[in-house]
């Protein structure tokens, strides 16, 4: 039996064949392609000839062409199309996937000559791009801990697998405590409730197998019952329910874990030669130490606190007017702020949808993208891995660029949230590669589909990661499109949202399901003035999660995280009616795993660069100014990781970015 995984794929865009692959052909291909991969290490690592930049390096980056292959094709599908035998796989290989990560970094001889080549690298005229891979493989293997050895080298496999299991158990202490918590709501007391949060209300009852609706702490739920809910006991108890996650006491209570796996972070961070953890963290970031990180995070909270402090005036002045003379408190903003949004704006979101037509914004996507860079996209009638999915062939000037895949709709079988990834990034060593593209969302699905503002911008976000992806332009995939530093990656999505606020990509594409009219001038003032409603709430209590996250990492680790939690806020001057964005007890992001571990303030990173970045636009010709859209292209989004993201960014704009676009961007500029 042939395993279509395993075959070359010479069909159109050497797409993979979807119509021919079945869950039972990626169990033996991800086999065969992992040992393959090691059987293709081994052979660099010990060839006979001297090390070179040739035979080490791009010899490793030969390696495992059809391990990318397969798992590039599995990982979309077990994400966005799982079934119970994809979730069997991702069970079975995700050890199997981290051992062979630690089997690479653990080959001695490998990075004997990768050392080698990295000490000779002066003499080795190699272009900057090749500086570069060198200088990443060479830190990669330094950060994974190949230069350790003997006591050391086994303590850091502990450390390593202490921290896996308490990341496991921090998530799982979470999600126990999320169901174990619910609130039944009598009828009355689903009163002022919209009908969407009733709904959901009644949904959560049943899958509980409550007599009636319940109030569950899922996001989805209960932020929604923080707004709308005139039940200030009823907000209150469930507000504290609500922060009070990972720090119930007995068994799933997380602050001993979190205590712990600072202390880890912190004697790993050492093993390894930095000061402390944030040091080793942020050495890969664009932001490169926490004194930056520290940097921006202040210059934004004065502003926010501000504004933030203006607004709880108004808040609770319409608390007053409804006989509550107590003082503001967390699970009264949510509601105040929602009477005040519908007094002040009265954006009608149900009236709004007739006019964000799913189709019509992914060709008001399209559209800017031909603008701006002149990119063409032709329907592809091609097999694909779900009936949902559409795919189009991406070109320039007659010549083909990519393969992008658009998969919108909600399904049981997807997890949740929206994503871009490639199922091939582009390249040019070994040989030409052009990348496939996917775009993942959870819109609600209808005939025709309508989209809430909120699911246009997630469409335009991943459109602009995609196009990272498309019109990247370097010769190793290692450092092709997104893989740059995570305080970088966001930039070309969130600068392209900016796109969407353009007025005229909104009177051309907003067109009314029924009537095809554009969107009526006041309607669309009321979008544009309402995105940046209570950003003063939304940046504190954003600030200070990442402030908190910043100051468990740098210098010793703290042995009672949840008091130097309280010593940073004090601080800070935390107003009182405002909580952390996500308290320790929660913090999944940072104790979950290692991702945005004294990285939480990243999303804020890319947002000051994208609102720097779009000004530019405005001060040049106007958000399709050629130019500019040139200068984007060139440095940012066809460079990838080619060079640090610093270098990248000057090219683009002449300066590094202040705080002032992202504080006017916020409506928090005096
Ligand atoms: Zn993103």
């Amino acid at each position: 039996m042939t395993n279509p995984l395993l075959s070359d794929w010479t069909g159109p865009f050497g797409l993979p064949p979807f119509d021919l692959i079945e869950d039972a052909h990626f169990g033996p291909a991800l086999d065969t392609a992992l040992a393959e991969d090691l059987a293709e290490v081994a052979a660099v690592a010990e060839n006979p000839e001297p090390p070179t930049f040739a035979n080490t390096i791009e010899g490793l980056m030969r390696c495992g062409a059809r391990l990318d292959r397969v798992s590039g094709v599995f990982f979309n599908l077990a994400g966005s199309d799982s079934t119970p035998a994809r979730e069997a796989l991702m069970r079975e290989f995700s050890p199997k996937l981290a051992a062979h990560a630690a089997a690479i970094y653990g080959n001695q001889p490998l990075f004997d000559r990768i050392r080698a080549v990295w000490q000779a690298r002066e003499a080795l005229e190699l272009t900057a791009e090749q500086a570069r891979v060198l200088m990443l493989v060479h830190r990669n293997f330094i950060r994974a801990g190949a230069a350790l050895e003997g006591e050391a080298a086994e303590r850091m496999k502990e450390i390593k697998q202490r921290l896996a299991v308490l990341g496991t158990s921090f998530t799982q202490n979470l999600l126990a405590d999320e169901r174990d918590w619910s609130m039944p709501l009598a009828e009355a007391d689903l009163e002022g409730l919209p009908g969407f949060v009733v709904a959901s209300a009644r949904a959560a009852g049943e899958e509980r197998g409550a007599e009636g609706p319940v109030l569950t702490l899922s996001r989805s739920l209960i932020v929604p019952f923080l707004q709308f809910s005139p039940r200030r006991d009823l907000r209150e108890i469930a507000y504290k329910a609500w922060v009070a996650r990972g720090a119930n006491g007995g068994e799933t209570d997380n602050r001993e874990i979190a205590a712990e796996v600072l202390a880890l972070r912190q004697e790993r961070a050492q093993l390894l030669g930095y000061a402390d953890f944030a040091s080793y963290k942020l050495e890969t970031e664009m932001a490169g130490s926490p004194d930056k990180v520290r940097e921006l995070l202040a210059a934004v909270w004065a502003p926010a606190k501000a504004q933030a402090e203006a607004d709880a005036q108004l808040l609770e002045e319409r608390m007053r007017a409804d006989g509550v003379n107590e003082a503001l408190a967390p699970w009264d903003w949510r509601y105040y702020a929602q009477k005040r949004r519908k007094a002040e704006h009265d954006l009608d979101e149900a009236a709004l949808k007739h006019y964000l037509q799913l189709d019509r914004m992914i060709e008001a996507a399209f559209d800017c993208a031909h603008r701006l860079f002149g990119l063409e996209f032709q329907a592809l009638d091609v097999p694909l891995y779900h009936p949902d999915a559409r795919a189009w062939e991406v070109t320039r000037n007659g010549q083909h660029l990519a393969v992008f895949i658009g998969d919108y709709f909600a399904r049981g079988s997807k997890r949740s949230g929206a994503w871009c990834s490639a199922m091939r990034m582009q390249a040019r060593f070994p040989e030409e590669q052009r990348p496939i593209v996917v775009n993942v969302c959870n819109f609600a699905k209808a005939d025709p589909a309508l989209l809430s503002y909120d699911d246009a911008r997630t469409l335009f976000h991943e459109f602009g990661h995609a196009l990272h992806q498309m019109l990247s332009d370097v010769t190793y995939d290692m450092v092709a499109g997104t893989s740059v530093a995570r305080d970088f990656v966001e930039l070309p999505s969130q600068l392209f949202e900016h796109w969407l606020e353009v007025p005229e990509v909104l009177r051309v594409f907003a067109t009314h399901v029924e009537t095809g009219a554009a969107m009526p001038q006041e309607m669309l003032d009321k979008v544009l003035k309402a995105a940046n409603f209570d950003q003063g709430f939304a940046t504190v209590e954003y600030v200070a999660s990442a402030m908190v996250d910043l100051a468990f990492h740098e210098g010793a680790a703290p042995a009672d995280p949840m008091a130097k939690q309280a010593e940073v806020l004090a601080g800070l001057g935390m107003p009182a009616a405002i909580g952390m964005r996500h308290a320790t007890p929660h913090f999944a992001h940072v104790f979950a795993g290692d991702g945005y571990s004294s990285g939480y303030y990243s999303y804020m990173w890319s947002e000051v660069m994208d609102a720097d970045a779009f000004a530019a636009f405005e001060e040049a010709g106007g958000a399709f100014d050629p130019e500019m859209a040139k200068k984007l292209e060139t440095h940012i989004l066809s460079a990838g990781g080619s060079q640090e993201a610093e270098a990248l960014y000057l090219a683009f704009r002449g300066r590094m970015p202040g705080v002032e676009a992202l504080l006017k961007g916020r409506g928090l500029a005096a």
